[in-house]
């Protein structure tokens, strides 16, 4: 059930309505909208009178949400999420752009990859220092080591860093180094770890299971918006289907349909989405014209060497054409992407 608050109530109003369903046993979630206070009351609600909320002092109005996913949803909150780290805004007129090589594989490779994508405009780097992968005589990632080079790297060249972290042991060693917790596909419905993600200190980046219906995708976000966790992304990076030309099928009109269903921000993966390099660009393009919130892409200056996902990840001169090609695309749908800079 939402409670919204009549605008510009006295906070005792407020304490009263939260202490009144606090003592019923039930979970409250405040937030604090441009006009209006909205509670969200969690917890079996079907016992709970709404006549009796909205006839409390200071209550505007009480509704049900009909939808299964609750704080995820339009119907809690109608307006855009949109939040900041550092100085760069998710969810807003700002079109944010992540990139850097799929693994971490030493020092130098994220210091030379990471000067390259900040020149052209990228925002935040990318790079899996704990990497999931289908077989476990494969590359598994630099681990904490590679966290600490991708940290001084992201720093060095004005980056904020996101990475994948792959198990609820892993967060707060992660949490140490990162802006951005990225949850992987195969991920998505590990559900002690996405709980565990409702008490990170860090925004969410969740990619979209690899055959994850959008409910599914939505309630995958509802674990760590009830845990207390607001900041979350969301991020299309392609399905599986029937056809195998493509590494998966890149669902572009799941872009504005979870836009529609949530406020929270929604971004796109086309190089895990298509999985070949020369279809990176058409596809990043496709995703900011549907209206995306931002891009990640993979990048790397010796693909053909890549530890894991040579054959998807850009040169660096490709992934300038991407920057200066979507930033006239963004603009066309009232969003700027980041002009390239001299670092
Ligand atoms: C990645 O970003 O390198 C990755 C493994 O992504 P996904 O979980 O979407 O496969
Ligand atoms: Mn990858």
């Amino acid at each position: 059930m939402v409670i919204l608050m009549e605008k510009n109530t006295p906070e005792v109003n407020v304490e009263r309505v939260i202490e009144y369903l606090d003592k019923a046993g039930y979970d409250v979630h405040r937030s604090t909208g441009v006009e209006h206070i909205l509670l969200g009351v969690i917890g079996d609600t079907a016992r709970l009178d709404i006549r009796t909320m909205q006839l409390m002092d200071g209550v505007a109005d009480a509704y049900r949400i009909t939808a299964p996913y609750k704080l995820v949803s339009r119907e809690f909150k109608s307006d855009d999420t949109i939040f900041k780290i550092g100085d760069v805004t998710f969810g807003g007129d700002e079109t944010v752009v992540m990139a850097g090589p799929c693994s971490i594989e030493s020092e130098d490779q994220i210091m030379r990859i990471a000067e390259k994508v900040a020149r052209a405009g990228a925002r935040v780097l990318r790079g899996g220092a704990f990497k999931p992968r289908t077989s476990p005589y494969s590359f598994q990632g630099m681990g904490e080591e590679g966290l600490k080079y991708m940290r001084a790297a992201a720093d060095k060249f004005g980056l904020l860093m996101i990475t994948e972290v792959m198990d609820k042991d892993q967060i707060e060693l992660v949490e140490e180094y990162t802006d951005i917790i990225q949850v992987g596909a195969r991920n998505m419905q590990n559900f002690t770890f996405i709980r565990a993600l409702g008490k990170a200190r860090k925004p969410v980046f969740l990619k979209r299971g690899i055959s994850a219906t959008y409910k599914e995708w939505l309630m995958a976000a509802e674990y760590i918006l009830s845990g207390g966790n607001r900041n979350v992304i969301f991020c299309e990076r392609g399905i599986r289907t029937f056809e195998s030309y493509t590494r998966n099928t890149m669902d572009i009109g799941a872009i504005p349909v979870i836009q529609k269903l949530s406020h929270l921000p929604v971004f796109a993966d086309p190089s895990h989405g298509i999985g070949l390099r020369d279809k990176v660009l058409p596809m990043a393009r496709a995703a900011v014209a549907a209206g995306a919130h931002g891009l990640m892409i993979e990048v790397h200056d010796d693909p053909d060497h890549a530890f894991s996902d040579g054959a998807q990840s850009l040169y660096p001169e490709q992934f300038e054409e991407l920057m200066s090609q979507i930033r006239v695309i963004a603009e066309v749908i009232g969003r700027k992407v980041a002009e390239p800079v001299a670092v």
